[in-house]
């Protein structure tokens, strides 16, 4: 057995913060986090050799669950066929042609390596094509962490966006505009301001990264509407809900259709993939056609477009969205009426597979603003209990929890038991 103490401390001593990502830390939760040794369907394996069940599913990819023997087979296949060619491969063709089949509008989609990847290019292409500068963002919406997307409000409407992270030149910040979820009356007097230099709206349909944010389909139908008065073209950054809510993501339940849709996460089925797509009239901008520069060593890797095609493939068969919807719902049903039962105010808000547990009272929130950070305290003081009773949940407030096809009744009750113990131990924390 491997010291798991011991690798802790060698994990932090041989990289900052003992991660390849900060969340995973456990800085926003008490404890520290365990090292996970294996995982198979909606179980994880910590180095002690402890099984929880995952409700984090690597923060979003899973949605078939770890180690999907169909993934698993199609990718062993694959690296006998070779690693990396540097070249067009065939699985490469059939799963550029399974994402256009599944968004209609696009007509060309190129791969990247990652989400962050994928949204940088698009909204480089969106400069290129519209030749404007600015880009308007939603505060509580991430698109990975390119210098122009970490990006925070500044005070006031009338300021630009301002960095918010170190090394983030405030001059790139500044082409940011950072405005609330849910807000109509902003964007309309941003875009009276300054639209003209107003190159793309970039939204998470379903922001699902500060909680679960979820909007109104008429909010969405005024970005929509807005930005082709004003010549701006609408970015939707699908890389949580693209495969995820539907096939075609968000841009299939709300029927509206934007210029360009950026995916990541589900589309590499566990491997490193994003991939962003639009009209040909668009796409036909990206080199080597057109003059916006775009290009990967490892982009297209024949290893990562066999997991995506399995995903997809998988996702396909009948009946995949409607147990998810189902699952979802029961977990749902089951968190809300535990927490009634035991009067904690709270609420849960979820679409399909995706939930959030937002302990603060009242509606679930539409915007940023209206999360009570006291919310987060109360969610630290139940994270360990549940982690220590076998429930892996996302070490922060505002991640949302995601189940997958091979979350069983089982495990749903499993986790409710779970659940319902943590908070009556907690209660007085918790009301
Ligand atoms: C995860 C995420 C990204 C970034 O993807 P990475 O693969 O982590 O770079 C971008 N946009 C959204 C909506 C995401 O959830």
């Amino acid at each position: 057995m491997v010291e798991v103490s011991d690798l802790l401390e060698r994990s932090r001593r041989a990289m900052p913060g003992g991660v390849s990502s900060p969340v995973r830390a456990f800085g926003a939760v008490p404890g520290d986090p365990p090292l996970v040794a294996s995982a198979n369907g909606a179980e994880i394996v910590d180095a002690d050799g402890k099984r929880y069940i995952d409700l984090v599913g690597s923060w979003g990819p899973l949605i078939l669950g770890h180690a999907h023997p169909a993934v698993v087979e199609a990718v062993a296949q694959a690296a006998r066929k070779g690693l990396t060619f540097g070249a067009t491969c065939p699985g490469e063709v059939e799963l550029a042609e399974a994402i256009l089949e599944r968004f209609p509008l696009g007509e060309r989609v190129r791969f990247v390596s990652s989400g962050t990847e994928a949204v940088m290019s698009a909204v480089r292409l969106a400069r290129g094509a519209t030749g404007r500068a600015r880009i308007v963002k939603f505060e509580g919406c991430y698109h990975g962490h390119s210098d122009g997307l970490l990006v925070q409000a500044g005070s006031g409407l009338a300021t630009f966006g301002t960095p918010s992270s170190a090394g983030v030149p405030e001059q790139i910040a500044e082409l940011t505009d950072v405005v609330s979820l849910n807000d109509e009356e902003a964007l309309t007097q941003l875009f009276a301001e300054r639209g003209h230099d107003i190159a793309a709206i970039l939204i998470e349909p379903m922001p699902a990264n500060a909680g679960l944010l979820l909007q109104r389909p008429e909010f969405l139908a005024f970005l929509r509407k807005l930005t082709r008065e004003h010549g701006a073209l609408l970015i939707f950054d699908e890389v949580i809900s693209g495969f995820r809510v539907a096939p075609g993501g968000m841009t299939e339940l709300s029927g509206i259709t934007p210029d360009l849709v950026t995916l990541g996460k589900i589309v590499g089925g566990g491997m490193p993939v994003g991939a962003y797509l639009g009209s040909a009239a668009l796409m036909e901008q990206v080199a080597p056609n057109g003059p916006v520069y775009q290009a990967g060593t490892l982009s297209g890797n024949p290893l990562a477009m066999a997991a995506g095609l399995a995903t997809l493939h998988e996702l396909a068969q009948p009946g995949v969205y409607e147990g998810l919807e189902e699952k979802g719902r029961e977990l749902q049903q089951g968190l809300a009426a535990a927490l009634a039962r035991h009067a904690i105010p709270a609420n849960v808000a979820r679409l399909g597979s995706v939930l959030w547990l937002n302990l603060q009272e009242g509606e679930a929130p539409r915007d940023f603003g209206a999360i009570d950070s006291a919310s987060a305290e109360r969610y630290g003081r139940i994270h360990r209990d549940l982690l220590e009773r076998g429930v892996w949940m996302a070490p922060s407030a505002y991640e949302v929890a995601f189940l997958s096809t091979a979350h069983t009744d089982d495990h749903i009750e499993r986790i409710l038991q779970a659940f319902e113990t943590s908070i009556v131990e907690a209660k007085a924390a918790l009301v």
